[in-house]
């Protein structure tokens, strides 16, 4: 009996799949990369935007010569895109060969519906309106790689950004238990992971929803510390509403902390921003650089932008380009806003033609390949604390907390950190030195 998942999406449904690989083994599944080889195929979905449920849907539709030539095979969708309004009647209506389907709020049950499936060979379709709570000891199957381990640390988002589906399909904002995060975190060290990532839509406001105020992502982070033994923290996403100083100062006083915060701006315009219900101006956002750079002097900063998003005019989009020249990055993902529908941005008014998008796009990224290529530079003579991952022709290939890659030829133990020193940075690369 082998599984094959495949996963669209971000690092939320990357970690949703381990938890529903972890199902399938402990009912004696093995994991298969040839999906013609896989006795049951699950598809845990994404529908942040149009275009990737296209793709999911086309790739959904490839499944059906498999299925001809094997009767046996089960066939799973899951995911934000199941989950997303009317979503999993339109599979089964198109895709009449899926077995199961289930959202994002009952992922805890599949095994019960693999068991239910096989029991009485009657189609499942399980999408529960509402996210109902936290699910515990679920197991899970971790891909380990570069050592990195995901943890949960709350569930949903309470911020209806208005490009924005993840409300919609994930539920309202739900913290796990701190003890059980801790619990989780310290088993995995003693299993040897290097790196701790703790994951929610919005980590800075874990704890929001208790009513003991004290418990909150500071509190999270020193409890985490507390823990002994050789490895660090990472943590994805913040949001500019809710970094607080006391969070700052944590990550400053803490090694085991990285010193890599991704902070999504979105955009350089207020008109913007306030379209986009983000509830923080640029002036906030600026504030919270000055204080990231004051208590961190070395932390690593990158950030989201949407370009084109509906309204934004030639000046707002230079308000984002100076403000990226301005903060000068250490990594940009910009995107250019492409619709989704169900949200209130796809009803706005003047959208924005793909052309000027894309020159818009196209602008920004020459101004942060040129930052990049001189931060670059000028981290040579610098020392970064890296992690050995592979040894190939060139020498040993090691990430930087930010995950950038640095080569090195002294010789290295896999899955040991190391301190480096930047000695060259060509065609596009970074070498480095092991020093005390
Ligand atoms: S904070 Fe905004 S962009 Fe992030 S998941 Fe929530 S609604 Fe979406």
């Amino acid at each position: 009996m082998k599984y094959y998942i495949k996963t669209f999406g971000c690092q939320m449904n990357v970690h949703e799949s381990e938890k529903l690989a972890g199902m399938l083994e402990s009912l004696n599944y093995t994991k298969t990369d040839k999906i013609n080889d896989a006795s049951i195929i699950v598809f845990n979905t994404c529908c942040i935007r149009d275009g990737v449920e296209q793709k999911i849907l086309g790739n959904i539709g490839q499944i059906k010569k498999i299925k001809k030539a094997n009767k046996d095979l089960i066939v799973a969708i899951c995911g934000c895109m199941a989950q997303a309004d009317g979503r999993s009647e339109l599979i089964y209506k198109k895709f009449p060969f899926v077995d199961i389907i289930f959202g994002t709020h009952n992922i805890h049950l599949f095994k019960e519906f693999i068991i239910n499936f096989k029991r009485n060979h009657k189609k499942i379709s399980d999408i529960w309106k509402e996210a109902n709570g936290i699910y515990e000891n679920i197991e899970i199957s971790r891909d380990n790689l570069y050592s990195n381990a995901w943890v949960n640390i709350n569930f949903g988002c309470n911020n209806f950004c208005s490009y924005c589906i993840v409300p919609y399909v994930r539920g309202r904002e739900r913290s796990r238990n701190y003890q059980e995060i801790v619990n989780e975190v310290e088993a995995l060290v003693k299993q040897g992971y290097k790196y701790i990532t703790l994951l929610g839509q919005n980590v800075n406001s874990y704890g929001n929803d208790f009513e003991d105020k004290s418990i909150n992502f500071s509190f999270l982070l020193k409890k985490i510390c507390e823990i002994k033994g050789d490895f660090k923290i990472k943590f994805m996403t913040s949001h500019p509403k809710d970094l607080s100083e006391d969070v700052i100062k944590t990550i400053a006083s803490n090694d085991k902390i990285c010193k890599v915060i991704h902070l999504p701006i979105q955009s350089g315009s207020n008109k913007i921003l306030r379209l986009m219900n983000r509830k923080y101006t640029k002036e906030h956002y600026l504030t919270l650089i000055d204080l990231i750079r004051k208590y961190i002097p070395d932390a690593y900063i990158s950030t989201d932008i949407i370009v084109g998003f509906p309204g934004e005019t030639e000046e707002d989009f230079m308000e984002t380009y100076n403000l990226v020249n301005q903060v000068k990055y250490d990594g940009v993902f910009a995107f250019m806003f492409s619709k989704r529908s169900g949200t209130v941005a796809e009803k706005m008014e003047n959208q924005i033609d793909e052309e000027t998008k894309k020159t818009r796009i196209h602008k920004l990224l020459e101004l942060t390949k040129s930052i990049t290529k001189q931060k670059n530079e000028n981290s040579i003579g610098k020392t970064f604390n890296v992690i050995a991952i592979e040894k190939s022709e060139k020498g040993f290939l090691t990430m930087s907390d930010s995950g950038k890659t640095i080569i090195v030829n002294d010789e290295l133990e896999i899955n040991k950190f190391y301190n480096v020193e930047i000695t060259k940075f060509a065609y596009n690369k970074l070498f480095g030195k092991l020093v005390n």
